[in-house]
């Protein structure tokens, strides 16, 4: 399995160096040289590793770190630091970093930093996968049942993240609203189908770019319902 690396550096020269080594090692790299282009990517794709520069045009490390955190993006990240910032390290640390390099570095330490980091993560990233779903602009934290949309958490009710997962679950099926009914609320209770179609449409107003022209929670004429990505 090619490791992807997503490089976030401003130094062009390094960026360069590091991409070379990165790929003779056999890693596929990306890379930004701005912090708002690295987040960016960081959101789009699936990394298996991220280094990260701190000071960066647009948005800095720290920002970018804490902003994937909170997005639930648990990809390892990297961070480089320029020398004598140690507090940084610290706050980089803090922010969600899994490990910090200071400036300049030899590029056999950066590997070796490399290989541990990604030694590490297999069994997170398993974890993650089962943990965190992802679709649009929405993570969706199964283990913390929160739902984060554009930074933002989401405020779902119990029903409303149970249908979630289930559909989540059990996507690209077509649920009737009877079989959501019973999955979903439970055999012993008594609400109507309707109940089905009320949740729905609360889920896709606070998911869906438009409620209207849903793209991930569709209604299926004469069905029910299927979540699809
Ligand atoms: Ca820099």
């Amino acid at each position: 399995m090619i490791m992807k690396v997503l490089l976030v550096e401003d130094e062009a020269g390094l960026v360069l160096t590091l991409t070379d080594r990165l790929q003779a090692e056999g890693f596929e790299v990306s890379s930004a040289t701005d912090g708002a282009r690295g987040f960016e990517l960081a959101l789009s794709e699936n990394f298996d590793l991220i280094i990260l520069d701190v000071m960066l045009p647009k948005k800095n490390g720290y920002d970018i770190c804490r902003d994937l955190r909170q997005k639930s993006i648990n990809t390892p990240i990297l961070m480089l630091t320029a020398k004598g910032e140690t507090i940084d390290k610290v706050l980089g640390l803090k922010l969600g970093a899994d490990d910090y390099l200071t400036k300049p570095f030899e590029v056999i330490e950066l590997l070796a930093r490399i290989e541990a980091l990604l030694r590490r993560s297999p069994v997170q990233n398993q974890n993650n996968s089962a943990e965190t779903f992802r679709f649009g602009e929405v993570a969706v934290d199964f283990k913390r049942a929160e739902v984060v949309r554009n930074n933002e958490v989401v405020e779902l009710s119990a029903m409303e993240f149970k249908l979630l997962q289930f559909l989540i679950e059990n996507r690209g099926n077509v649920h009737s609203r009877d079989k959501l009914l019973d999955e979903v609320w439970g055999y012993d209770a008594m609400p109507s189908t309707r109940t089905v179609d009320v949740h729905v449409a609360w889920l896709r107003q606070k998911l869906e770019e438009n409620p209207k022209h849903p793209q991930f929670i569709h209604t299926v004429h004469g069905f029910g319902y299927k979540f699809t990505v």
